[in-house]
């Protein structure tokens, strides 16, 4: 019986730091298919390449190839006993895929981490990322930022093509069109949580840990 959380919510909800977080209280892996997909790109591999302009112009890159990429993922060792996913799933043919692929007695979790559309745009504009190990500084990071560099690793800090200002109404867009439905989606099958992401990240994750109990 695997355990399986998902975390839904609009691009800078959060999911991403919190699901780093609860990778490390739980020990379990934290699959972000924003992350598999970024490392595809910087690799030139086939998928990076198509994945490539859509990426950076705010689209969805298409399900099969997602899929494709997840499901080989999950079926790796270090998931046998449940996984974080982060960014996945992202539109409702991808949403029901998955639930094919998850077992009767698996446990799922999902929960939504809401956000207000003012904050996102906000955080979306302040967030930089290490290009070395990936790290994400939101704008209150500021000895970090200060400097320039990545504390954890000492590599360089970016704006990610995706948070320029243009590019994150886009994604908010292609969210409230292809991602937001899966609130409801989830909602009927009876295993959908929130929790008010403006809150301060730790408590977010308080939340979040009772959310997803220690054991299963
Ligand atoms: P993220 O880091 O989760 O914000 O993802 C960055 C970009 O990768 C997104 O804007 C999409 O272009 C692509 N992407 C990530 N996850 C998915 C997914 N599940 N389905 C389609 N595209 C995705």
């Amino acid at each position: 019986m695997a355990r399986i959380v998902i975390l839904l919510g609009a691009p800078g909800a959060g999911k991403g730091t919190q699901a780093a977080r609860l990778s490390r209280a739980r020990g379990l892996p934290h699959v972000s298919t924003g992350d598999l997909l970024r490392d595809h790109k910087a690799r030139g591999t086939e998928l990076g390449l198509k994945a490539k302009a859509l990426m950076d112009r705010g689209d969805l890159v298409p399900d099969d190839l997602v899929l494709d990429m997840l499901a080989e993922r999950v079926a790796r060792p270090d998931c046998k006993g449940g996984y974080l996913l982060d960014g996945f799933p992202r539109t409702v043919v991808q949403a029901e895929a998955f639930g094919r692929m998850v077992g009767a007695d698996d446990d799922l979790v999902v929960v939504n981490l809401e956000v207000s559309e003012a904050s996102i745009v906000e955080r979306a504009a302040g967030r930089l990322s290490c290009r070395s190990c990936g790290k994400v500084y939101n704008a209150k990071s500021a000895p970090s930022r200060v400097a320039g560099k990545c504390d954890k690793c000492g590599g360089e800090l970016f704006q990610r093509e995706d948070d320029s200002p243009a590019v994150v109404r886009e994604r908010l867009r292609v969210y409230h069109e292809k991602t937001a439905p899966l609130v409801d989606f989830y909602r009927r099958q009876g295993n959908l949580q929130s929790i008010d992401g403006e809150a301060s990240p730790d408590t977010v994750f308080g939340r979040l840990d009772e959310l997803v109990p220690e054991k299963v």
